[in-house]
């Protein structure tokens, strides 16, 4: 080994590599997050596992992310799904063997939630700087799944299906067949692909597809598999059919119900697209845990040392590093990367140093690594990242195009504003400040427009980006120097203003109000646009997450009391929001039961009898029984827990209460007896609309009312 330098850098209150943000570290630390419960431990419960194939929690809040960032999408996955389980069934396959497809289906493309938004949301074909970037998700999909600890299986699936499955180089370098799952997912995945519309061609028919796919066969595809689909189709016909009233639901928006729904989603986006960052900037990176084992061995650690993901994934690090014994230490002459892990985890700081590895194939390679000592918020260590550059590769215009990401990593693409990155990099310079001097408080404004998605629909995409760009001017136009406005991500903005008081800055978000809603924007003259408001301001004790999440709260408020307004929140008036002008108080709902209370002539003794009926009529199950209260579940989740679009099977609970009003101590006749009910209904499952969810809980217990009053 030769070390050519080491020099540990020092970088601030927050330990980070150079021109690594706040933000991303953060998203590193929430990504080993991930696939742990919320005390930090990794989940067996074969239920709340999916049999061990994902943790259930971790593969609702992967969906529910990618539903808020690309609905198409989850669209496209849940159809792979069923395209891929048909087949796989088709070809005798039963049991958790299909569910672990089904999974790997469901989330091929799940990298998606990363990709900037001008990429993603382009309403034309992409450019070929634009396809590479996109391409990025394949390798990040790979680092997610790795982080949720998911099934073996999922990842190799996952990874082999996006090597062309058919061609002699393809199995070369997997060393093997590909599983045949992967086979199968990327059959389905191109079927899926080509039969969809896409702006920039139209759909295509099941002929014009099935020669494509014959075509790729040798290269891209099985010919075992494409001929099996071929006649599963002749036979059977196309499976979307018998899912319609599912995929119409999954097409249907979801929006997070809560704010905790939507500050965990925004936690995922933020994941991913940090990982996006790290994915375009580095050559390689891997991430350990603090039990020393690879939680993370990205694409491009894998093609630089020659060491393949599916053999690292989950691998205890020392074991391998230490054992010196040259046929299967990682990193060539093994100690190379050891002291410089160690350097960092001993200061607590990033340690970076360059040195020449040894890859599997016994070439050297030049590299510069950098090792992050990754810690949680009470500075627990999480883990090690270490990033690796290749020196060896064309160096000088790796450096040039470094610097041009980075620079594009700070700037929003389509606006020109300063992109989320850079506003956490900003907010957590005036929480350092604030914090020397709590005279002088900044606020956080989050502003949103209204409605956004109807332009979108009503006037198409190119509007809908015309619009923003318009909107990013207006704010630019409105803001003080000093102030830094940018875009927080979709149709959001945040502007951080130094030294401002909270009546200050609603007074400000006010006349930004009244600016925007005045203006034309859009190139539309008849368009109009409107804008929420939710302001916070720096409070002793703040963290830059917790300003952060106030100003989104009282954003959240403001949409919910009728959109177009301005809301604050203070620490202490948590629950109760200072709203601008005339708005009345918002009611903020954020709990769903619907409860509902009658009396039926129902002696106590045949309370459990009748409600018996109701239970095998609605095939429900029941949770506990007492002397006055039964708990039952009704209805059926998806094998992942949706609401389907059908209101009759909609999952819900039914907590019935009920008392003895004693009249038939009275009259001496239990036929006479009169019993008060009171009945609450919950939501079962995810993804369920409130509206549903109503009509759902009304039909049952109105149901209820009937099998306990009937005779
Ligand atoms: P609300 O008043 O509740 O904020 O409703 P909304 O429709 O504005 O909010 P929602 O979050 O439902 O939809 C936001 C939409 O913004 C969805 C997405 O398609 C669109 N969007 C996000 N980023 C871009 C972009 O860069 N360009 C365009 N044209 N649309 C975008
Ligand atoms: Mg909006
Ligand atoms: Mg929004």
């Amino acid at each position: 080994m030769s070390v050519l330098t080491s020099q540990p850098i020092l970088n601030g209150a927050v330990a980070r590599p150079r021109g690594m943000f706040v933000g991303a570290y953060r998203g590193l630390v929430n990504l080993l997050h991930l696939g742990l419960t919320e005390n930090g431990e990794t989940p067996r419960d074969p239920a709340e596992t999916l049999d061990g194939i994902i943790p259930r929690h971790v593969l609702r809040r992967l969906l529910a992310a990618l539903q808020f960032r690309d609905p198409g999408t989850i669209r496209h996955g849940r159809r792979v799904a069923i395209l891929a389980v048909a087949l796989a069934e088709h070809l005798g396959w039963e049991g958790r063997q299909i569910k672990v497809l089904e999974v790997a289906s469901l989330l091929h493309d799940i990298g998606k939630i990363g990709v900037p938004d001008t990429v993603l949301y382009k309403p034309a074909k992409l450019s070929d700087d634009e396809l590479e970037l996109m391409s990025l998700h394949y390798g990040i999909v790979l680092d997610v799944l790795q982080a949720c600890r998911v099934d073996r299986e999922v990842l190799q699936i996952v990874s082999q299906s996006q090597v062309a499955c058919g061609s002699p180089d393809s199995l070369k370098s997997l060393n093997s067949s590909p599983h045949l799952g992967a086979r199968i997912l990327a059959v389905a995945d191109a079927y899926e692909s080509l039969s969809g519309a896409r702006t920039y061609r139209g759909a295509r028919h099941h002929d014009e597809i099935m020669a494509i796919l014959k075509e790729g066969i040798g290269r891209k595809f099985d010919g075992n598999v494409v001929t099996a689909l071929s006649r599963y189709i002749t036979l059977h016909g196309l499976p979307f059919e018998d899912h319609v009233d599912e995929l119409d639901e999954t097409l249907r928006r979801h929006g997070p119900e809560s704010i905790d729904d939507l500050n965990d989603v925004n936690e995922l986006c933020h994941i991913f697209s940090n990982l996006y960052i790290l994915e375009s900037l580095y050559d390689g990176f891997f991430i350990l845990d603090a039990d020393y084992r690879v939680r993370c061995w990205n694409r491009g650690v894998e093609t630089m040392l020659g060491y393949p993901l599916l053999e690292m994934y989950g691998q205890p690090w020392s074991n391998r590093l230490m054992s010196g014994d040259g046929g299967t230490a990682p990193l060539g002459k093994s100690s190379e990367t050891a002291p410089l892990m160690e350097q960092a985890l001993q200061t607590g700081r990033p340690v970076v140093s360059q040195m020449v590895m040894t890859r599997t194939d016994g070439r050297e390679l030049e590299v510069e690594a950098q090792a992050i000592p990754l810690y949680d918020d009470q500075g627990g260590l999480l883990g090690v990242l270490q990033i690796l550059r290749d020196l060896t590769r064309s160096g000088r215009r790796r450096t040039g195009e470094i610097a041009e990401l980075k620079l594009a990593a700070s700037r929003d693409a389509l606006t020109s504003l300063a992109n989320r990155g850079e506003l956490e990099t900003q907010l957590s310079q005036l929480i350092i400040d604030y914090s020397r001097d709590h005279t002088r408080p900044f606020c956080v404004i989050f502003a949103d427009a209204d409605h956004f998605k109807n332009i979108n629909d009503t006037h198409g995409h190119g509007v809908g980006d015309r619009v923003l760009i318009d909107l990013a001017r207006l704010l630019e136009q409105e803001t003080y120097s000093g102030e830094l406005v940018g875009r927080y991500g979709g149709e959001e903005f945040i502007i951080l203003c130094p030294d401002t008081s909270l009546e200050e800055g609603v007074r400000r978000a006010e006349r930004i109000r009244h600016a925007i809603e005045l203006s034309h924007v859009g190139g539309n003259k008849l368009l109009r646009v409107t804008t929420s408001f939710g302001i916070s301001q720096s409070e002793p004790g703040d963290t830059a997450e917790k300003v952060l999440r106030r100003a989104d709260k009282a954003l959240y408020m403001a949409k919910h009391s009728g959109r177009n307004r301005t809301c604050s929140l203070t620490i202490s008036d948590k629950a109760a929001a200072t709203i601008s002008e005339s708005v009345a108080a918002p009611t903020v709902e954020l709990t769903f039961e619907y409860e509902t209370k009658f009396t039926a002539n129902v002696p106590e003794d045949l309370i459990v009898y009748k409600l018996s009926g109701f239970v095998t009529d609605h095939d429900a199950q029941i949770v506990e029984v007492s002397t006055s209260r039964v708990l039952l579940r009704a209805g059926r989740t998806g094998l992942f827990g949706f609401w389907g679009s059908q209101p009759k099977y909609q999952p819900v609970e039914l907590e019935i209460c009920f008392d003895d009003r004693g009249d038939q101590a009275k009259s001496g006749r239990k036929v006479a007896a009169k019993a008060n009910f009171h009945v609450r209904v919950r939501p079962q499952g995810w993804i369920w609309n409130a509206d549903v969810f109503r009509y759902r809980a009304f039909v049952i217990s109105t149901e209820l009312k009937h099998y306990l009053a009937g005779v």
